[in-house]
């Protein structure tokens, strides 16, 4: 696992050693995984994490993308059953597969699915504490963005493919300085989750075609509030804003206006009282 996971070619050399250098005996019983390790090392390019950091996997570094394919295929359109013939094959993908991958467009574009929302919500509340002053645009793709544990630490992100240079980002996974960038300025990615209205109407375009209702469809009460909200999202809020959809959120640029406005009343009838 410490090879597998190893994040630095340094990393890597002190964990085979330390493997390789327990089993200095013949007559030793982990000989036989140690040999099995060193003719696997042979392959390391398509195990080891430090020799794939430039490989575009977008965080996803398993086959589970083609296992999940599989499973679709074989229990929802084939319903595990075989079909009699080649044309009898194609009708079922070329029908029920269609209708399928329609439904699962819709459940996002509809807002039904909140894990993209809550995963984008978790990445930003990781960096609520960093302030924007501390990212610098280097040009109209590039930030440098602040490491959130430490200051004097920054990442390059690239907003145009999708990259970061930290760990994870360096693999075209969306991370949190990527979440950073796309929510404090407002800089769409290629990667980032379908957070917005844009993204579910994108969705809905291409499940629908030209019966598609149009954007404002699938706009919520968030999204409306979205562009005048200055701070980050909140994972609280997006939860309460998920469980009731449709309550009303109230920006705090909004709430402190109402705040100084009520305030000054007062003040007001009180003078007025007074007199
Ligand atoms: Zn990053």
């Amino acid at each position: 696992m410490q090879m597998m996971y190893a994040k630095t070619a340094a990393e890597l050399d002190t964990a085979s050693q330390e493997l390789f250098n327990r089993t200095s005996e013949d007559d030793d019983p982990r000989l036989a995984y140690c040999n099995r390790v060193e003719t696997f090392l042979q392959r390391g390019d398509e195990w080891l994490a430090v020799r794939r950091q430039n490989i575009i996997t977008r965080g996803n570094n398993t086959n589970n993308f083609s296992e999940a394919t599989m499973r679709v295929l074989k229990d929802i359109i084939l319903k595990r059953t075989k079909a009699f013939n080649v044309v009898a094959l194609v009708d079922f993908c070329s029908t029920v597969l269609q209708s399928y991958a329609v439904k699962r467009l819709l459940s996002f574009a509809y807002g039904r699915r909140a894990d993209p929302r809550l995963q984008y919500a978790e990445l930003c509340s990781r960096m609520q504490h960093i302030s924007v002053q501390k990212a610098v645009a280097i040009d109209n793709f590039r930030y440098a963005v602040p490491s959130s544990r430490d200051d004097n630490m920054m990442y390059t992100v690239d907003a145009e493919f999708g990259l970061c240079a930290c760990m994870r980002g360096m693999a075209g996974a969306f991370c949190k300085h990527q979440a950073f960038v796309h929510d404090r300025f407002n800089v769409p990615f290629p990667n980032a989750p379908a957070v917005t209205a844009d993204d579910r109407y994108a969705l809905a375009q291409l499940a629908l075609g030209e019966k598609c209702p149009n954007r404002l469809f699938f706009s919520n009460m968030r999204d409306i509030s979205m562009p005048e909200q200055s701070a980050g999202c909140d994972v609280t809020e997006a939860a309460s804003a998920s469980a009731t959809h449709s309550a009303a959120v109230v920006t705090p640029g909004a709430s402190e206006a109402q705040v100084t406005d009520a305030s000054a009343t007062v003040t007001a009838v009180q003078n007025e009282l007074r007199q």
